[in-house]
């Protein structure tokens, strides 16, 4: 269908073609490569961070800090029930248990007033999710982890550029880990990157990335600790360097494209957009919603029937951890109470948020919702 409206697609605005056909020229497309520095340099900069590591992928980017900071078998980590799952596969891949943590309802993010009603002598570390580009609430989450010693780990894989108290998220945290993957604010179409002010920290993610090899002297092939091949291609980290340079440009784009459906949705009842907390200055990863059925008269479902029937796609939001088969028998909690992560995943949906969607087709998105209220 010609007049298909896809939910997302990469943007590739800048001088990623250049800078590709220079790895190919000069035959750089492993990991070693100007690029890599380049790309990381650049990122640290803009995150304004001393360390930024490259990885092949957001996943791979949180299993990395979690390893470096010695989170494994015994340990818990909390996380947010609310979430995508790689957060939680992550924690199951160094052997600790991943904790859930209900969601709030205006704001979506991991509720911060359950949280130390979660916290045992086995929690090392919380780790925080920025939903759909909205910051958590970064200064209670500092309190309670400073108050109980625990690591303040930031999933920034959909929050890019966004700030908290004038801070960028993921630099507020021991470390930050964020995803380029092909519908993130800036893509390398696979990626992640590991943000750290702690340079004994960045160095063992370093080393661990490249299967322990050591960092410095000559090569000897003697690993001290199992590591992991977690590196990013020069061809990769070449797309990086061009997405980065226009990274304010597209958080503006897709601000301003959040910002039409806004307008063009605020008077249809029962349709709620996520709400920021005081302090905090978000950026649009997807366009997000909730339906509220009595309001609106339908429900999330045939909402997104009625949109595919249109040529228009869109997602449901995320399941909520504690339901995922995989999480139940690696022995996590599924009897616990999580309402509002429950509710959000029934009443959510995504709808197209390209960063260069043009505002005829957000009309057309927004006309048939309107339209469709009973
Ligand atoms: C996208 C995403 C990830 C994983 O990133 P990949 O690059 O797809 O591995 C992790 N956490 C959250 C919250 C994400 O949205």
């Amino acid at each position: 269908m010609s007049n298909f409206i896809p939910v997302c697609e990469p943007f590739l605005d800048g001088r990623e073609r250049e800078y590709v056909e220079k790895t190919i020229r000069d035959g750089w497309i492993s990991s070693s490569g100007e690029y890599i520095n380049e790309f990381e340099k650049k990122f640290a900069q803009y995150m304004g961070v001393k360390n930024a590591i490259t990885t092949n992928n957001g996943t791979t980017a949180l299993h990395l800090a979690l390893a470096a900071l010695k989170i494994g078998p015994g340990d818990e980590v909390i996380i947010p029930d609310f979430t995508m799952i790689a957060t939680a596969f992550s924690v199951c891949y160094t052997g600790a248990k991943p904790v859930f943590v209900d969601a709030d309802l205006l704001t979506w993010n991991m509720d911060v007033s359950k949280i130390e009603e979660k916290v045992t002598a086995k929690t090392k570390a919380i780790m925080c999710v920025h939903i759909y580009g909205h910051p958590c609430d970064m200064e209670s989450l500092k309190s309670i982890a400073k108050k109980h010693n625990l690591f303040l780990i930031e999933d920034a894989a959909e929050v890019h550029g966004a700030t908290f108290n004038s801070e960028k998220c993921g630099t507020i945290g021991e470390v930050g880990c964020f995803s380029l993957f092909a519908n993130k604010i800036i893509t390398t179409g696979e990626g992640g990157m590991v943000i750290t002010n702690d340079d004994h920290l960045a160095e063992r993610c370093r080393y661990l990335k490249n299967l322990s090899f050591p960092l410095r002297g000559p090569r000897e092939y003697i690993h001290e600790e199992i590591g992991f091949n977690y590196r990013m291609s020069n061809v990769i980290a070449a797309i990086g360097a061009a997405q980065v340079e226009k990274m304010d440009f597209y958080i503006q784009k897709r601000k301003e494209v959040e910002k039409i459906y806004q307008e063009k949705l605020k008077n249809v009842p029962g349709i709620l957009f996520q709400k920021k907390i005081s302090g905090s200055d978000p950026i649009c990863w997807m366009v997000s919603i909730t339906v509220d059925e009595k309001k609106y008269g339908r429900s999330r479902n045939e909402l997104m029937d009625i949109l595919k029937e249109n040529g228009i796609e869109s997602r449901k939001f995320f399941y909520p951890m504690h339901r995922q088969p995989a999480l139940k028998n690696f022995g996590c909690d599924i009897n616990g109470s999580y309402p509002n992560s429950i509710q959000l995943s029934e009443t959510g949906l995504y709808l197209p948020s390209a960063t260069n969607l043009a505002e005829e087709k957000i009309d057309r998105v927004s006309c048939v919702i309107q339209k469709h209220q009973k």
